[in-house]
């Protein structure tokens, strides 16, 4: 029988107070139940903003290294239990053991770097126009703010908003996606042993509607980080901001990888495919345009082609090259899209079917899929899959591959495959994109570093991680003190 969780609610775990819960399943075997978890409503909610309001005061007044070591502690109870985290991760959300291990050190790092940054949360002294007074900033918290995350990073993400919120001295209430909430149900066991006082970290799981809308529109909410869907991030958005919240919002992707003449074609096609089929092409960042010059596009097919039938898919415990898709509406949105790629007159090369049979009958599996002859005004061109499909398009030029490239409504993470210096630094001065890489693929983010979308990828108002994940979670207070 499948564990039953609960939620954690002013340092209590407690189930919700309906009593009902929902089941997690696994996407390599969708008969398993991974475990249950309290389906909540707006009652849970506001007993969560709640207790977080109510330890807002002292914990914004804990010293900054008192917080640090809270967060550092909870780094090292999470690396303590780095298996069965990693375990958790593949169970519920189908990534393969190696990329579920990869975003657990992930989530690991990302609570000691904040846990630095404690001792070092800044503010800037400036000289005074007058004599005898100090000028300077300083930081203090928003208050108490609101967590939205998706399924595809369960631990990184909802560790990547959790961190750098309490380190700012921020209280939290965190709603994971349904799909995959142990991963946050581990973070919050983590932050509980490593004595985070009551009331200031709080987890509701639970529906969009049951619990991301409450939380969305709750009048003691004074920040809301959300990442999903451009669709759902832009309500939340929308609403957040009716009672001038401030609001981030990071959301889809439609990423291309520019291949030039002078590459190498193989290597490209690594990086292509790495970009694209990774994760199982679950990544916001993940690789899902090739925009190939027409003098080595033939070449780049066979290679790619070639690349994409070389993986191996399989159950994510096995630790295969691509997992399966987190669930049945997912794997059924990419074979729509499989069809509507056909429809529009792209040339499928490979892929494109749900795979049965032995591992596979009870699983959500899709093969590394490629199509080819794509013209960027079809659909599978325009519009974010979320599964391991790569759409390959032909350019006559450079200039050509970049408006090609920046002719999308999202502006997430874009790469270009290229030995020419000049095309290198154009491409970084003319891509639309928060993350612009050369020699690289569209996918892997350095923890430390600002991350964030243009476009309909983000609101584009705050950055997450590095020091800018510090700055959402933040007001700034300008000092003028006359002595
Ligand atoms: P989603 O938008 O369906 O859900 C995201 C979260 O919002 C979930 O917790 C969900 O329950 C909640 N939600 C749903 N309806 C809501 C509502 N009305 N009000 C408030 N909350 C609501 O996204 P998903 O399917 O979980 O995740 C995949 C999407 O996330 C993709 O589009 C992907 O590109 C994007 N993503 C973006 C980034 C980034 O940093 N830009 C990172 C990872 C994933």
């Amino acid at each position: 029988m499948a564990t039953e969780y609960a939620n954690y609610i002013n340092g209590e775990w407690v189930e919700s107070a309906t009593g009902a819960s929902f089941a997690v399943t696994n996407p390599a075997s969708v008969d398993e139940i991974v475990s249950y978890h309290p389906a909540s409503t707006k009652a849970d909610v506001e007993d969560a903003v709640d207790a977080s309001v109510a330890a807002q005061d002292e914990w914004a007044h804990t010293p900054g290294p008192s917080r640090g070591s809270v967060l550092r502690e909870t780094g090292e109870l999470l690396a303590a239990r780095k298996g069965e985290a990693t375990e958790t991760l593949v169970r519920e959300e189908g990534k393969t053991r190696s990329e579920a291990a990869g975003e657990v050190q992930r989530a690991i790092d990302i609570f000691h770097y904040y846990a630095e940054k404690c001792r070092d949360l800044g503010g800037t002294v400036k000289p005074a126009s007058a004599s005898e007074m100090d000028l300077y900033t300083k930081r203090e918290p928003l208050g108490t703010v609101a967590l939205i995350t998706p399924w595809n990073y369960p631990i990184a993400i909802p560790a990547w908003k959790l961190a750098p919120a309490l380190a700012a001295g921020n209280t939290v209430v965190l709603k994971p996606a349904s799909e995959a909430p142990n991963a946050s149900r581990i973070l919050l066991e983590c932050l509980d042993e490593a004595g985070l006082p009551k009331g200031v970290a709080n987890l509701v799981t639970g529906s969009g509607s049951e619990v991301g809308a409450p939380l969305t529109e709750s009048d003691d909410i004074d920040g809301l980080s959300f990442t999903g869907s451009t669709g759902v991030g832009t309500a939340v958005a929308q609403t957040a901001a009716e009672d001038l919240t401030r609001v981030q919002c990071e959301m889809g992707g439609k990423n291309p990888t520019i291949v030039m003449p002078s590459a190498d074609i193989e290597q490209a096609a690594e990086l292509v495919g790495a970009g694209a089929f990774g994760t199982t092409g679950q990544s916001c960042t993940a690789t899902s345009r090739a925009i190939v010059h027409e003098s080595v596009y033939d070449e780049f097919v066979d290679a790619i082609t070639g690349y994409a039938e070389s993986l191996e898919v399989g159950p994510g415990l096995e630790d295969p090259d691509v997992g399966p898709h987190v669930s049945d509406s997912e794997l059924a949105s990419t074979l729509e899209y499989v069809t509507i790629g056909q429809d529009e007159g792209a040339t499928l090369e490979t892929g494109g079917i749900r795979l049965t049979g032995n591992d596979y009958e009870r699983g959500n599996y899709v093969p590394p899929t490629v199509f080819v002859d794509v013209k960027n005004d079809m659909r599978i061109a325009q519009e974010e899959i979320f599964g391991p499909v790569l759409a390959v398009i032909e350019a006559r030029d450079f200039e050509d591959a970049i408006s090609t490239a920046n002719d999308v409504d999202f502006g997430l993470a874009a790469s270009i495959v290229t030995q020419n210096l000049s095309e290198a630094n154009r491409f970084v001065d003319e891509i639309d994109a928060g993350v612009a890489k050369v020699n690289d693929k569209t996918t892997g983010l350095e923890l430390h570093v600002p991350f964030g979308g243009y476009k309909g990828s983000s609101t584009n108002t705050y950055r997450e991680q590095g020091d800018a994940g510090l700055d959402f979670f933040s007001s700034i207070k300008t000092v003028y003190k006359s002595y």
